[in-house]
């Protein structure tokens, strides 16, 4: 039997800096400084400088990260804020949970990302942020979101969860809007071995705030100023971190290297390869294409040993979570499209040519002998 080509390997990526991350590991059981750890400010710092941005508080998770976001800004009961349908679940229910009514826009049928011609329709005079996906890694068109939002005074929300590294015309996500959320989940283009997540941004006073409400409100130990949450990054999470963000810009560069090289060698197959959008740099978290009998081929994949993903197969609107909103088949019909029409394959930076020659000879296999 073929070996399988797992949709992610976390095994191997830890495989290859196994020393650097046990002893990173063993040096927070060997101080005990199991909260709030050296590690936690080192990897802050070391974060913030790789996004470009002035101010990075680490958390809980990706979700909590945008959950402390809404609040901080004050966005709740009476507020909307503009969401893409076209994103994981996380963030939408941020604002829903901050007690702001989401506002669904539906997606752009080439990058997937937020449509900003449709953002200004969705627009009232309860509106108070839009918030913004990199999806799959690639920056949203970011000059047009930030003029639409310049123009209604909108504050802007980014979620980079998928976008690492991500920039659009030269300038890294998360430096457009008034704050960004990172997530560390294990399978994330940086991961750590458990939740994690970090905010970065470059308002001082925001960050402050932040500060405050992500650990109990708390200015030194045992005072409080504001009623705050406990939400920070565990010790033994930012020191994997640390030992993998020396790597992560050429993880970066690789996913897209990998992505180049399936889009060149899919060509002449009736599937749709990702555009990479030229002002922007993809740093490929999902490698998506559209395709035809889509349950059959991810079925024939399986078969064969390789195993790909839908990334996401219900749009948020249809999602009996948000059923108070009543939305119905047909109300985004580019995101609804895309649902039952998309796979992820395998890609992170262990993935090699000959494991991508594999996958494309499967997919042109199946559509040979299927016609
Ligand atoms: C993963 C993800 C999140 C949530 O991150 P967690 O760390 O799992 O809480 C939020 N938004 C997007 C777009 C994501 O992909």
């Amino acid at each position: 039997m073929d070996e399988q080509i797992q949709f992610v390997d976390l095994k191997k990526q830890y495989l290859s800096l196994k020393p650097e991350i046990d002893a990173a590991i063993q040096r927070v059981i060997d101080t005990t400084a199991f909260i709030n750890g050296p590690d936690v400010a080192r990897f802050e710092a070391d974060f913030a400088k790789f996004c470009e941005s002035t101010y990075c508080i680490g958390t809980g998770s990706g979700h909590s990260a945008l959950e402390l976001i809404f609040e901080a800004l004050e966005i709740g009961k009476g507020d909307e804020v503009i969401v893409p349908v076209n994103s994981y679940i996380s963030t939408a229910l941020a604002p829903s949970f901050s007690g702001a009514k989401a506002i669904f826009v539906d997606c752009d049928p080439e990058t997937y990302n937020i449509d900003p011609k449709k953002i200004e329709r969705a627009i009232t005079r309860k509106t108070k942020a839009v918030a913004v996906t990199h999806l799959y890694g690639q920056a949203a068109r970011m000059d047009e979101i930030m003029a639409i939002a310049k123009r209604h005074k909108l504050q802007v929300v980014e979620d980079a969860a998928q976008a690492h590294g991500a920039r659009f015309k030269g300038k890294r996500v998360g430096n457009f809007g008034i704050a960004c959320a990172y997530s560390f989940y294990p399978g994330k283009n940086l991961g750590c071995y458990g939740d994690g997540g970090a905010i970065t941004t470059n308002s001082a006073a925001l960050a402050k705030k932040l500060q405050l409400l992500h650990y109990f409100g708390q200015t030194k130990k045992y005072v409080h100023a504001i009623k705050g949450h406990n939400s920070k990054l565990d010790t033994i999470q930012a020191a994997i971190l640390n030992a993998k963000l020396p790597h992560l810009e050429i993880w970066c560069e690789r996913r897209l290297e990998l992505a180049r090289y399936y889009n060149e060698k899919l060509s002449g197959l009736p599937v749709k390869t990702p555009a990479i959008d030229p002002d922007g740099k993809h740093v490929f978290h999902i490698y998506c294409i559209v395709v035809h009998r889509r349950d059959r081929l991810l079925q024939f994949l399986k078969e064969r040993g390789i195993h790909g993903n839908i990334h996401y197969p219900i749009p948020i609107h249809l999602q009996k979570a948000y059923k108070e909103l009543r939305h119905t088949k047909g109300d985004f019909p580019v995101a609804e499209r895309l649902a039952s029409n998309i796979i992820s394959l395998p890609l992170f930076p262990e993935l090699t040519h000959e494991d991508i020659d594999r996958i494309v000879a499967a997919i042109r296999e199946f559509y040979s002998e299927r016609g």
